[in-house]
């Protein structure tokens, strides 16, 4: 049976990171295996329906490549991928399972079950008191026609078993065991006509043809409910394995790493920026960052999956080669950031200077002008190894700009060059040799200052501080075949006369 695997999010908000590296780990299975990857959109709690948040979830899913065969927009033999245009679909497996005795009617009001939690904390909705609640099952039949009849609104309930162990085979964790008496009598139809999510979720799996569950650990507590609903509808046979993948903690590993966490210590935890609908509050993404999706896919495999080697750089395709289920870890994988940014960094440098210039051309031309693109290539290509973010670049804006402020340090330390060097002779020297090649520079460089007495330190120090406005930076020789010599000699001069 060929692999089928789903991406069920629920669109209440952006898609925070621990939605994403669920996306990939099933992305990465169903690549693996010649399998399918299907983005299920599953909306059936109409309360908590965000605007906006189900395009997020696939702009997301394109930034960082993660392509789908089948979705809402791509189509497929097993539609409509969203949970609100199947809703026509549910019922009749509810009322299955209230035929089969699998499920009842309960009427109970939200203050009734309010006023039962406040008298006891511990309340929950099973077979230890579901007998004493208002239902089918303690009701008489007259009773429940008469409800009903009356529109009376009503929820219908899984009657989970009174005293059975359930099992449940996950590929991470091995068997795990729910005893029943843990496991409420879940709520899996409500008097709107809408399923809630167990049962949508087990239908559609069903239906899908979904071979294999893999999705977060919060919802390991819901797996025996789902468990019973296979074998309630008599699916048992072809229910789809379980993977519950480990959390993603905090960086310091007190506890997982929550949508608030992201600005607040300074790193985004969303893939993509997000405006909230609701409060206008804004929340950063990766991408606008300066992070390539490259750099944040390989990132996000490692919280939580390792190949079992040392190699932590993976191509696509590496990841797809490489991944198992069983290799995802069981414990909570910590996020850290400084790590992202050696990912991102390392990208970065992977990348041909044209690609590059490609990829910063847009906040270039924002924050200097446009450059043309043969200069951007040249200039991204002396700068690239001190590129954390693309956004970086905007710390270079002396590729792209005359210098115009000095740093006093820098300054100060050739404050004596007017003694010992004359721009004419340098302008006179250098003028020939504009398209030299930086070696040629090189040596010249090296002739004229010893030429003219000058130590090739101070003149060095002297020409960086004209072309950088610091002390750092890349090499004389390169720095002069990008600018040209018209703009060297210009930056020499404007310098010169500052001192
Ligand atoms: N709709 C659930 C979510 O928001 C899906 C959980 C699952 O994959 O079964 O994560």
């Amino acid at each position: 049976m060929s692999v089928r695997v789903r991406f069920a999010p629920s669109p209440t908000g952006p898609l925070h990171l621990g939605g994403v590296r669920t996306a990939l780990y099933n992305y990465l299975f169903a690549k693996k295996n010649g399998g399918a990857f299907i983005l299920r959109i599953e909306d059936t709690d109409q309360n908590r329906f965000v605007p906006g948040a189900e395009k997020y979830i696939m702009d997301a899913l394109a930034w960082c490549g993660m392509t789908l065969n089948e979705g809402i927009n791509e189509g497929g033999n097993y539609g409509p991928y969203r949970q609100s245009d199947r809703k026509h679909l549910y019922k009749q497996f509810a009322d299955k399972l209230l035929e089969s005795g699998h499920a009842y009617i309960a009427f109970d009001t939200a203050d009734e079950l309010e006023a039962q939690r406040k008298a006891n904390p511990n309340f929950s909705y099973n077979a230890a008191i579901r007998g004493s609640l208002k239902n089918s099952l303690s009701l008489s039949n007259d009773e429940v026609k008469k409800r009903l009849e009356n529109d009376e609104p009503f929820v219908v309930r899984i009657k989970v078993p009174e005293d059975e162990e359930i099992r449940i085979h996950d590929i991470i964790r091995g068997a795990v065991f729910f005893h029943s008496s843990q496991v409420d009598d879940k709520v899996i139809f409500k008097s709107d006509g809408m399923p809630t999510y167990h049962l949508a979720n087990i239908v559609d799996d069903h239906l899908m043809k979904i071979t294999h569950v893999i999705r977060g650990e919060e919802w390991l507590p819901s797996t025996p409910i789902h468990v019973l609903l296979y074998r309630f509808l008599g699916w048992e046979s072809t229910m789809p394995q379980f993977a519950h993948l480990p959390l993603i903690l905090k960086p310091d590993g007190n506890g997982k790493l929550s949508k608030r966490d992201g600005d607040r210590l300074g790193f985004p935890v969303f893939p993509l920026n997000w405006t909230s609908p609701e409060t206008g509050e804004e929340s950063s993404g990766f991408k606008e960052r300066g992070f390539l999706p490259e750099s944040f896919v390989n990132m996000l495999a490692f919280l939580g999956w390792n190949p079992g080697t040392e190699q932590e750089l993976f191509t696509e395709q590496e990841l797809i080669d490489a991944f198992t289920i069983e290799n995802i870890g069981k414990s909570g994988a910590k996020f850290d950031f400084e790590k992202a940014k050696w990912f991102n960094a390392e990208y970065i440098k992977k990348l041909n200077n044209q690609d590059l210039a490609v990829l910063v051309n847009e906040i270039v031309t924002q924050k200097f002008g446009a450059q043309e693109i043969g200069y951007l290539t040249t200039a991204v290509g002396l700068i690239k190894e001190r590129l954390t973010f693309l956004n970086d670049i905007d710390q270079f804006g002396y590729l792209f700009q005359a210098t115009e402020k000095y740093g006093e340090t820098a300054l100060s330390k050739i404050n004596n060059i007017k003694d010992i060097f004359s721009v004419d002779a340098f302008e006179n020297f250098i003028q020939p040799l504009d398209n030299a090649e930086a070696v040629a520079l090189e040596s010249g460089l090296k002739e004229f200052a010893t030429t003219n007495n000058i130590k090739v330190g101070d003149m060095m120090k002297f020409l960086r501080v004209s072309l950088v406005g610091e002390l750092s930076g890349p090499t004389i020789p390169d720095l002069i075949v990008l600018l040209g010599i018209n703009e060297t000699v210009k930056r020499i001069r404007n310098c010169y006369n500052q001192l």
